[in-house]
């Protein structure tokens, strides 16, 4: 095979990228994989910059189902991606999430409660009692109760992004530092890309792990995605008042949510209709002192002292037609798979939908059918319905 040919190129090395990379080789050591990052530091990658938070509590079978995946791979992960001697630690912490609701809330809620625990997961209901007794801190008026998953969690988000990464390219995957500038298609099949350095790498297969430039890349080909860049951000803060022992990710019913994260710090962040769509990494204080903290102060009134220690701004890839993922084939355009739209849920999906997106190239049967995301509905106006979208 000449240099420049590959079995399957991947636009983008961020979590969908890496995974799909992992799994490509994993299945079949004998392929020739590139995986094309623009930037290889990652500084503006959503994989790195986001809440690394993990859940099961989607309203959606198939997102529930790749949750559930989720947790078993992550639990074995870092014993999975052992490179030589190098082992990632991920810092896996299941310290739970709990999503609270108010009255008008309490059906639905109750609703993916019990499609949850019908498909086996661990997951409860909350009344306000257990919730005051468990966390006293919060001032629950207003509130009905909540649902807790005692297995929802975070992890050190870039640690996994490394540890695929790594495990990737000790299997054979090509890591390439340049810019997909143009999809190549011939007679409806995908043939390739074009680079920034002026480099083509032909293939039958190309993957589009583009994040939230998905959109972009799609259309040097002709393909519309309903992909944008919406600017979210997150707070670190330090409390006068230290919570004991660390705290769920609570979910308010307004939208905003809270950890504790290690050394007795507090993250919080909402997304908002206002969020701006566009490549902006600017983090803005007043929006937690104006926005954020009051409503903060009102649900932890013990949160009316504390320090704002820094922030940051990550890109969500919204999908504007339903929130939820965009996977499998274009139609229309043979070779070319897409890994899109995953909105603010993406980091957990990593490792099931690079083994979905890999079983599809491969033509093996997938171990989960997520044929439910195909593009197709983009075409046909069928959206999705996730009540568990933040
Ligand atoms: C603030 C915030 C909080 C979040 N919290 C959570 C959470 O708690 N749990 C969760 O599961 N998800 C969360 N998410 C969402 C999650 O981070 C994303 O869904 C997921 O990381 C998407 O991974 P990706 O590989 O598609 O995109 P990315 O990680 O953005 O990777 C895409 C890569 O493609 C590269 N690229 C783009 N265009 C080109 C090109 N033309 N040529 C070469 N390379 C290119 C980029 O440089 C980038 O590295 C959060 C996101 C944000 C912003």
């Amino acid at each position: 095979m000449d240099k420049n040919t590959y079995d399957v190129v991947i636009v983008g090395g961020g979590i969908m990228g890496s995974s799909t990379a992992y799994f490509l080789m994993s299945n079949d050591a004998r392929l020739k994989v590139a995986v094309v990052e623009m930037d290889p530091t990652y500084t503006r990658a959503s994989s790195a910059l986001s809440m690394a938070n993990t859940r099961i509590q989607f309203s959606l079978k198939q997102n529930i189902q790749i949750s559930q995946y989720a947790f078993e791979f992550l639990e074995r992960f870092e014993d999975k991606m052992v490179v030589g001697e190098d082992k990632p630690n991920i810092a896996y912490r299941r310290e739970g999430n709990l999503f609270l609701v108010d009255e008008s809330g309490r059906s639905t809620a109750r609703e993916a409660l019990d499609l949850q625990k019908n498909l086996g997961c661990k997951v409860e209901w909350w009344s306000l009692e257990k919730i005051k007794q468990r966390y006293p801190l919060y001032d629950l008026s207003g509130l009905a109760g909540g649902t807790f998953g005692p297995e929802d969690g975070h992890l050190d988000a870039y640690a996994v992004l490394m540890g695929f990464k790594a495990k990737a390219r000790s299997l054979g995957a090509e890591y390439i530092n340049d810019e997909v500038i143009q999809l190549m298609s011939v007679g409806g099949r995908i043939s390739g890309v074009k680079l920034a350095s002026g480099e083509k790498l032909t293939s039958k297969f190309v993957v589009n792990c583009a994040g939230a430039w998905a959109a972009k890349v799609a259309r040097t080909t002709g393909v519309e995605l309903p992909v944008e860049p919406v600017k979210r951000q997150v707070f670190v803060l330090d409390p006068a008042v230290k919570p004991e022992g660390p705290l769920p990710l609570t979910f308010l019913p307004s939208g905003l949510y809270f950890r504790t994260e290690t050394g007795n710090q507090i993250l919080v962040g909402k997304s908002l209709e206002e969020d701006p769509v566009g490549f902006d990494f600017n983090w803005d204080d007043k929006r937690f002192t104006e926005v954020l903290w009051p409503e903060l102060a009102a649900f932890v009134p013990a949160f009316d002292t504390l320090k704002l220690i820094r922030g940051w701004a990550g890109l969500y890839a919204v999908n504007t037609l339903d929130g939820n993922a965009i996977l499998g084939e274009w139609p229309g355009l043979k070779g070319f798979f897409l890994a899109n739209g995953f909105s603010g849920h993406g980091l957990q999906q990593g490792p099931a939908v690079g083994r979905y997106i890999s079983e599809l190239i491969i033509g093996t049967p997938p171990i989960l059918d997520l044929s439910i995301f195909r593009p197709e509905r983009i075409l046909e106006n069928k959206p999705l319905s996730e009540a568990g979208l933040v």
